[in-house]
């Protein structure tokens, strides 16, 4: 199936006695035992119809061998690098992750005596340099928040298997329609669900997706840590999924539309997005993404009183934190994600306080560059 079939059709569950048409919303946690399957059901065993239904759907779009949901993107990436990681051992992780990401790995995974190197660039030859003889993951995201820096796949897998090191992607950003990194190498896909995959700002979901060698021990992990998605959310999560294919093609297109009319903006210092020919990473990107995603930032040319002035004159296009949602939105990264570094250290990353993060919807364009139009002239 192509990837908008997929995204409709693959991993559903029908009921056979019912014939809807739909994943039915099991809300039992007790299940007969035996049964004609002998199989032990349970909700934190994720392993119940409407949470198999997402997981199924997730494998199918990112073609992987298993697909697992959970209760969020970082419980599914806490459960995935406790699986991988022991004590005694070093992973390599990219700078700039995502915040919640380099909490995890800052305040939880150093702290059980697991060794970390964090690697200041995209640079493949940098993380090869890192590999130490106890290093077990590479941990990477591809396109970067906030300045949508991107990893070369296919160099950085090829490393990192030549070293007997496992890597493990955070696709948020993509999402399966622009990005498969499996099919460049890479051995493990996470996701926040909370962002493409339910496209509608209304849950919180994770998901792990990867062979089956690593996936049975994260399953077991998942089982043993318990994050597990609840049945409403993983039945909303892949009603919000059959739309993926869709959302995103809009929004790449809108993403795509917006960047051209801002690079042109007396206004605009600076446009990042990786559709682009003028952004660095523009040539990689176009070699391993089918689009280049709804995720762009901007530097207004202009002082922080502006910046915020802009932020709050247009008519639909709010503030708001999070993204990947249908409504396009913007947050500032000085203020937001970027807040605990000192004014010195995101001038160092390029990050300054007029840059604005876009997350674009799934809106007219016309109607979204009226919208920014109507905020720049306030300027
Ligand atoms: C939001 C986000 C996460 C964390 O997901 P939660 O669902 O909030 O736990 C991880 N990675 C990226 C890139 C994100 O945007």
């Amino acid at each position: 199936m192509r990837k908008s079939t997929a995204s409709v059709h693959e991993g559903g569950y029908r009921d056979k006695n019912v014939y809807g048409i739909n994943t039915p919303i099991y809300r039992s946690s007790a299940f007969l035992f035996p049964n004609a399957e002998n199989l032990i059901r349970y909700p934190r065993y994720t392993n119940i119809p409407t949470q198999d239904a997402p997981g199924k759907k997730i494998c199918a779009l990112e073609g992987g061998e298993d697909g697992l949901v959970l209760a969020s993107g970082l419980g599914a990436i806490s459960v995935t690098l406790l699986s991988l990681l022991a004590p005694g051992d070093h992973a390599v992780f990219q700078s700039g992750l995502y915040g919640g990401t380099q909490h995890l790995v800052a305040n939880q995974i150093e702290r059980l005596g697991i060794k970390t190197t964090i690697v200041p660039t995209t640079n493949v030859k940098d993380y090869e340099a890192a590999i130490k003889k106890n290093t077990k993951v590479i941990y990477i995201e591809s396109p970067t928040n906030p300045l949508l820096d991107v990893v070369d796949l296919k160099a950085m897998a090829k490393v990192a298997k030549k070293h007997g090191v496992v890597t493990v992607i955070d696709n948020t950003f993509a999402s399966p329609i622009n990005q498969r990194p499996i099919e460049h190498g890479i051995d493990i896909v996470v996701h926040s669900g909370t962002k493409y995959l339910n496209g509608h700002s209304d849950l919180c979901a994770g998901a792990v997706v990867g062979p089956k060698k690593y996936m049975g021990v994260i399953r077991k992990t998942a089982m043993d840590m318990g994050p597990t998605l609840d049945m409403e959310a993983s039945y909303m999560l892949e009603r919000g999924m059959k739309t993926l294919g869709i959302r995103v093609q809009r929004q790449n297109e809108n993403a795509m539309a917006i960047s051209e009319f801002l690079q042109q903006h007396p206004k605009v210092r600076k446009v990042y997005y990786p559709g682009l020919p003028s952004h660095p990473g523009h040539k990689i990107a176009k070699k391993q993404m089918d689009g280049f995603g709804g995720m762009m930032s901007f530097e207004l040319d202009c002082s922080l009183k502006s910046a915020l002035r802009f932020a709050d004159s247009m008519e639909f296009i709010s503030p708001a934190i999070s993204l990947g949602g249908v409504e396009t939105i913007l947050t500032f990264p000085a203020q937001t994600s970027h807040s605990y570094l000192s004014a010195k250290e995101r001038r160092a990353q390029g990050i300054s306080d007029t840059l604005i993060r876009f997350s674009v919807g799934i809106e007219d364009k016309e109607d979204l560059i009226a919208d920014l139009g109507k905020g720049l002239r306030k300027i």
